[in-house]
């Protein structure tokens, strides 16, 4: 039973508007014998994927705040009130870590908690964590997990090649903490955390192409930049090589990620040769590139369709126990995404689980070898 008078409270919203917040903007879920509120969008102040925990005493987990894009490295300074972080920016997916009553607990950016990531960051961190609740109430470290066992975005990291977190920030109540914080609970817990790959006055921000060049070179994905403070947003910017390769793999499914990926990295990448000044065979090699990353996935998977192969993402998963496994079968079905999956055996780190996402490109891919028509003008 939820205490609404309490809640209320907590929102500081008039008990009559939380009502009527839910089942609308405000979703109730349940992880275990955890009830929790999820903010699905922006409502009186509160950002979507904004959580309240429903415990004894509720707690409220923010949302983490989006990152502004640069389209030229050139702006970074302007935007920088004095010297700056460089980070690594990790690609993975976000995720908010509390420890509530005693329990790991992993938040996606939507603001649900994911039954897999809890139960591998459980296994890998709730030890070292142990005391991080009393010592930092309120507090919630926010990180990147990476790696190929990894249900959202498997990306292999020669440091984490199957499943890790590596924080990125400390975040309390809604407030990101100075970074000097964020490292001291970092080394102090024995986490991992981004790189830092420099730290620059406004005079020197001519070394951040020497940062972008080399992870070019290393086909890692780009940067943040970060007022040491947070004073003000941070920023961030990506290698033309992610830029490129977001769309080979998006474009797997071009009714799916493809579409929404495609506009936003044209424009990336036509603001770098601008700011690169890509000569005529530069850009004839990214051209190619780029070419290639829209149409060789696509057509290759339109010939998949046509032999009756199914057009699903897959990931492989390790369960830590039968339970977990059951809770994120159970979130599956209760967040309406279609999923098969086979068990593929055991390991000394739990259950193998191979899982298939249906794509709506296997339907529409579908329709159009039926009909021989165009669903698009
Ligand atoms: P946004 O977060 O701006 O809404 P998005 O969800 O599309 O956009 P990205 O374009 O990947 O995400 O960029 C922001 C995300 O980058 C963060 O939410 C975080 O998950 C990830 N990230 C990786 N490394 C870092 C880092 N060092 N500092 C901050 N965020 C990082
Ligand atoms: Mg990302």
């Amino acid at each position: 039973m939820i205490d609404y008078v309490s809640l209320a409270y907590l929102l500081n919203i008039d008990i009559s508007d939380l009502k009527s917040l839910i089942g609308r903007k405000l979703r109730l879920m349940k992880y275990r014998d955890l009830e929790y509120l999820v903010f699905t969008r922006e409502a009186h102040g509160y950002n979507e994927g904004t959580v309240i925990l429903i415990g004894k005493e509720p707690m409220v987990i923010y949302a983490y705040p989006s990152i502004r894009r640069l389209a030229f490295l050139e702006a970074a300074s302007k935007y920088m009130p004095s010297d700056f972080i460089v980070e690594e920016k990790m690609d993975g997916y976000n995720v908010r870590v509390v420890v509530y009553n005693g329990k790991l607990i992993g938040i996606t950016r939507g603001g649900y908690i994911c039954p897999y990531t809890t139960a591998r960051l459980s296994r890998l961190y709730m030890d070292k964590l142990r005391g991080f609740e009393q010592e930092y109430p309120d507090h919630v470290l926010v990180g990147e997990v990476v790696g190929l066992e990894n249900p959202y975005v498997p990306v292999e990291y020669p440091e984490a090649p199957r499943f890790d977190l590596f924080v990125f920030d400390l975040m309390g109540k809604d407030k990101l903490k100075p970074l000097s914080l964020r490292d001291e609970v970092v080394e102090k817990y024995s986490l991992r955390r981004v790189r830092v790959l420099g730290v620059l006055s406004k005079k020197d921000s001519w070394r951040l192409w020497e940062i972008v060049d080399e992870l070019e070179r290393d086909g890692r994905e780009g940067i943040v930049i970060k007022d040491p403070l947070h004073r003000v947003q941070p920023l961030k910017y990506t290698t033309v090589h992610t830029n490129i390769g977001d769309l080979r793999s998006g474009m797997k499914y071009p009714f799916d990620e493809g579409k929404s990926f495609l506009f936003p990295r044209i424009l990336r990448l036509i603001a770098q040769g601008y700011e690169m000044k890509w000569d005529r065979k530069r850009l004839e090699n990214i051209a190619y590139e780029l070419g290639m990353a829209i149409l060789e996935p696509a057509i290759e998977n339109l010939h998949k369709r046509a032999y009756g192969k199914l057009i699903a993402a897959e990931y492989k998963l390790v369960f830590p126990s039968e339970e977990d496994l059951s809770d994120y079968l159970e979130y599956m079905e209760t967040m309406g995404i279609d999923i098969v999956t086979s068990i593929e055996g055991t390991s000394e780190e739990g259950i193998i689980v191979r899982v298939m996402k249906l794509k709506q490109t296997h339907n529409e891919y579908g329709r159009i070898l039926e009909t021989g028509l165009s669903p698009l003008d």
